[in-house]
């Protein structure tokens, strides 16, 4: 314990010898680093896998990429560590371009989805790794492998073989392996996708504790919407090549920038409308099916054809007849502990996702059964 306070001091402080090598040991001490990718394009063949990419990651940013399988988070992180080559554009860290530094000199640490440890090496082996790599001295390195071994609970494992330890047991090595210099940038893709959900719950936890430890900038890729929703302190959606949204995770749920990423990001529900009026933040839509309901929004839209989201949880339901509400007639009703999602239809066949805390005064809802559904104008998003 002492030593973890001793760390949390110490953020991201370089030894002499590390601070020969790479970029990233160059700025002040106690913080990330800034990375900024600047219109950056690769391409494969004729396909663009990062189309024009613009981020800016702040000095101890958790920022995630986030997007389905394909979508260029890998070239993008790839590019960010110098495993690629960008066909255009730039990146800089800590305000200095990085594209003539090798890899192994950005200082960055790595972990990948795969483990990728040395199957003949110990525990302590392992994690020693990339100091013995740099040149730094024994004793050095045996304390700072037996602080990072306590920060990832790992201690009472050092001597064991990674064939003798679970799944997450060997992925924590490999972070440890990837954050033993103190980085101030660590970069990872997938870490936990090979994982149970119950392990990468508890290992996500962990390693925001550790960007809370290190005040490292995190460089996170997930194609798993709530993972990033957890972790991050910004998330930036890919789609096809190109970002389409950088924001809090908040804002990413509530007011997402485009149909893809309403859909890609939690459950919704995307209702086609026509916009009938607007009266400053208020306006009046009307559905396919001739339902009119008022949405409180910033939104930009003006008038004419738009889709508003309409989060699961936020509609209530009522058995009752309920006046101004949308009549819907259930499809199905599952029970997931807590919480029912209900499935059900509108008269002209629209689908309408309602999620909602179970009540043990409250039968189950049955298919066929007519139900009344309806949401306040503030929790309708209508997409720009
Ligand atoms: P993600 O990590 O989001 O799943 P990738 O960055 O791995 O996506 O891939 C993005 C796109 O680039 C995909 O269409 C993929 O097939 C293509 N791609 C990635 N690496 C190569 C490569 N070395 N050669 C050709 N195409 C590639
Ligand atoms: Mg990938």
């Amino acid at each position: 314990m002492a030593d973890i306070l001793a760390m949390r001091s110490a953020r991201c402080e370089g030894t002499a010898d590390e601070a020969k090598v790479g970029v990233a040991s160059a700025a002040a001490p106690g913080i990330g680093s800034s990375i900024a990718i600047r219109n950056v394009v690769k391409a494969y063949g004729g396909y663009r896998a990062a189309d024009d990419i613009s981020l800016d990651i702040n000095p101890g940013e958790f920022i995630t990429l986030l997007g389905p399988s394909g979508s260029g988070k890998t070239t993008l992180l790839n590019l960010v560590a110098g495993f690629q080559k960008p066909n255009g554009g730039e990146i800089l860290v800590d305000g200095r371009p990085i594209h003539n530094v090798a890899p192994h000199r950005r200082g960055f640490g790595m972990v990948f989805q795969s483990y990728a440890l040395f199957p003949n090496m110990t525990v302590t082996q392992n994690v020693a790794f990339p100091l013995r790599m740099a040149g730094v001295d024994r004793e050095t390195t045996e304390r700072r492998v037996a602080e990072t071994l306590e920060i990832m609970r790992l201690s009472e494992h050092a001597r064991k073989l990674p064939s003798q330890m679970s799944g997450g047991q060997q992925q924590r090595v490999a972070i440890a392996r990837a954050i033993v210099r103190r980085p101030k940038v660590v970069l990872m893709d997938e870490p936990l996708s090979a994982l149970d959900r119950r392990l990468r719950e508890q290992i996500q936890i962990e390693i925001r504790d550790l960007h809370q430890t290190l005040g490292s900038t995190i460089l996170f890729v997930t194609h798993d919407q709530g993972e990033a929703l957890t972790m991050s302190d910004r998330i930036a959606v890919l789609d096809a090549g190109k970002i389409v949204q950088v924001a809090a995770p908040v804002e990413i749920y509530r007011h997402p920038s485009t149909r893809f990423v309403a859909a890609f990001v939690g459950e919704s529900n995307l209702i086609d409308v026509e916009i009938l009026q607007k009266r400053g933040t208020t306006m009046t839509l009307r559905n396919q099916a001739g339902y009119v309901f008022d949405a409180e929004t910033r939104s930009p839209v003006e008038v004419g054809r738009a889709t508003v989201l309409v989060r699961p949880e936020r509609i209530a339901i009522s058995t009752a007849v309920t006046p101004n509400a949308l009549p819907v007639t259930v499809r199905s009703a599952i029970f997931l502990g807590e919480i029912l999602r209900i499935e059900a239809d509108t008269d002209q066949g629209e689908r309408l996702l309602v999620r909602c805390t179970d009540s043990a005064e409250r039968p189950l809802p049955s298919p066929g059964d007519r139900l009344y559904a309806t949401w306040r104008a503030e929790d309708c998003w209508v997409l720009p």
